[in-house]
């Protein structure tokens, strides 16, 4: 079976439910609280795992005991945990998330150990990304270590997809090592100028990608409507799944998990498309980031 190494962040979410975001001043009592395993590196490897991909994750962790409960739900989803470090001195990287009744979210990021991972970790598990056959990165770690991450891939014939959430400027020396980039319409903006307002937008900010970096494949992820596709010299919509959601948290996550383990099982680009949108689909009607991402039994139901 193909190997999928995911590179990126560990965070434990905590979710606070409220009827609306609390005003500046205001303090308001939650409907709900709960405790989720997060951080965009640990949900996009558990949900390729769940979706049926044979998955290492490389990352840190705090020493603390919250550190060790999150490898221990890796393990459970059958990831191969021996590039997660433990960090010592330094807590486990958290999230502090608000979900109001529209299931919109807002969300505050504490780095942690997650900051730990630079370039001299990510030497030291070289072998992790050259072994595998796709490299998944996301931006919640140093950008640097990112950078020698795609390098150390695109050396070895791992082809390196980019997840560039949450939205930040990025040097072209990590864009000219991606083959494949799906940003949603904030994050496409972000690495373009363009504002993604409808689809000749996304396919000026498609072509931009393309042209100034050498990127094969781009993906702009718009939500409920789908993604937009811009590869081999063709551009379309293609439209997601229509679901009620309750909580958007880890749609993208969970598409880009479920994306690349189609990918890595042979799948044409518009299947794995297809795949990746009806995990994400399951997931935004559940509450929270891990606890929301779907099974392959589940998913293949849906697309059936
Ligand atoms: P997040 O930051 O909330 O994880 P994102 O902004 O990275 O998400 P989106 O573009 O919102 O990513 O969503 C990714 C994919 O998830 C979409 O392309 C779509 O397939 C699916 N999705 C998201 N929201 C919905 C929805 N309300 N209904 C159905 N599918 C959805």
């Amino acid at each position: 079976m193909a190997k999928l190494t995911v590179l990126g962040s560990i965070n434990v979410d905590h979710l606070l439910q409220v009827a609306q975001f609390p005003r500046p001043g205001q303090t308001l009592e939650a409907e709900n609280y709960q405790t989720i395993p997060g951080g965009k590196g640990a949900n996009q490897a558990v949900a390729a795992a769940r979706l049926g991909a044979r998955v290492a994750m490389v990352g840190c962790i705090g020493d603390d005991p919250i550190g060790q409960t999150m490898k221990q739900g890796f393990e459970a989803d059958g990831i191969d945990t021996s590039a997660i470090d433990s960090v010592p001195g330094e807590a486990t990287g958290l999230a502090m998330i608000y979900v109001n009744a529209q299931g919109e979210n807002n969300i505050g990021i504490w780095p942690g150990a997650n900051g730990a991972l630079g370039s001299d970790r990510v030497a030291a598990h070289r072998q992790a990304i050259e072994q595998a056959d796709l490299l998944l990165i996301q931006l919640e770690t140093p950008t640097e270590s990112l950078i020698e991450a795609a390098k150390l891939a695109k050396a070895a014939g791992t082809r390196v997809v980019l997840n560039p959430a949450p939205a930040k400027a990025l040097p072209d020396a990590l864009l000219r090592h991606v083959d494949i980039i799906t940003p949603n319409e904030t994050e496409a903006e972000q690495l373009t100028g363009i504002a993604v307002a409808n689809d000749e937008a996304a396919a000026k900010a498609a072509e931009c990608l393309h042209q100034k970096f050498g990127i094969e494949m781009v993906i702009i992820t718009l939500g409920k409507r789908g993604v937009w596709l811009s590869h081999l010299g063709a551009q379309r919509l293609v439209p997601g799944f229509r679901v009620s959601a309750i909580d958007t948290t880890a749609a993208g996550d969970t598409f880009n998990g479920g994306f690349v383990t189609a990918l890595l099982e042979g799948q044409s680009v518009d299947d794995a498309i297809r795949f990746g949108q009806a995990a994400a689909a399951l997931s935004v009607t559940r509450l929270g980031a891990q606890s929301s991402i779907p099974t392959r039994e589940e998913t293949l139901a849906l697309i059936a």
